[in-house]
């Protein structure tokens, strides 16, 4: 989803700062030399999400539709969370920034890393702008990296592993691309042990809150 950069005001945002810092963001052009396109953040974000996905960064289909994981990566998330696509794009309640904001590019047909300028700059505003959250899944080296710092284990197994350290702010998790197959094989612990964790945490956030008011972009 595309942010409108509206300032329009809500029950949930009755000053407007929500939609300004919302606004702010979209016309972000920090890095945008080093971008292969005009900077485009994909972000959903609303005031009162209770659950934060923070995966990588957006890939070229999610790009090009402006909606995260809409893409084979974004169809096995929702099969790991338990969710159907109208839960996971319920805004109300689940917010989902990228640890870089804008389409990175590719090299030799693989997604470069997130832009290194961009969580820095926009996590912790957005963050603090969503007070309702309660847990924040960290899919993939790079959030792990920028939310958890030393505190991750020697590799992504260890850290996804050790879940219950991070508890109950951070949910780590692998990335659900289709390349990472191998890497659930070599791991069945993950599916067998984490996923009936993780669903059953999540199903209780969504449970927990009944929330309206959101500020939904597309
Ligand atoms: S990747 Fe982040 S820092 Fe760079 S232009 Fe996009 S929003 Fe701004």
């Amino acid at each position: 989803m595309r942010s409108s950069g509206s300032s329009s005001t809500t029950p949930a945002d009755p000053t407007g700062a929500f939609a300004d810092l919302l606004a702010r963001v979209q016309a972000c052009t920090v890095c945008a030399a080093q971008l292969p396109h005009p900077p485009r953040p994909i972000l959903r974000v609303s005031p009162t999400a209770r659950l934060l996905i923070v995966g990588q960064a957006p890939g070229r289909r999610v790009h090009e539709t402006g909606i995260p994981w809409n893409d084979p990566s974004g169809d096995l998330l929702r099969q790991w969370l338990g969710m159907t696509r109208e839960q996971f794009y319920d805004v109300s309640r689940i917010a989902i920034v990228p640890t870089g904001l804008c389409y990175p590019g590719t090299v030799n047909g693989s997604d470069l890393p997130p832009r290194p300028e961009c969580a820095p700059l926009w996590h912790p505003p957005l963050r603090a702008a969503m007070p309702e959250i309660r847990l924040t899944l960290l899919i993939g080296a790079y959030a792990q990296a920028f939310y958890l710092g030393k505190r991750r284990g020697r590799t992504l197994a260890d850290t996804v592993q050790a879940w219950r350290d991070f508890l109950p702010d951070f949910f780590p998790l692998p990335h659900p691309s289709p390349r990472n197959r191998g890497w659930l094989k070599q791991h069945p612990w993950f599916e067998a042990e984490v996923l009936p964790a993780l669903r059953e945490r999540v199903g209780a956030l969504r449970a927990a809150g009944d929330n309206g008011g959101a500020h939904s972009q597309n």
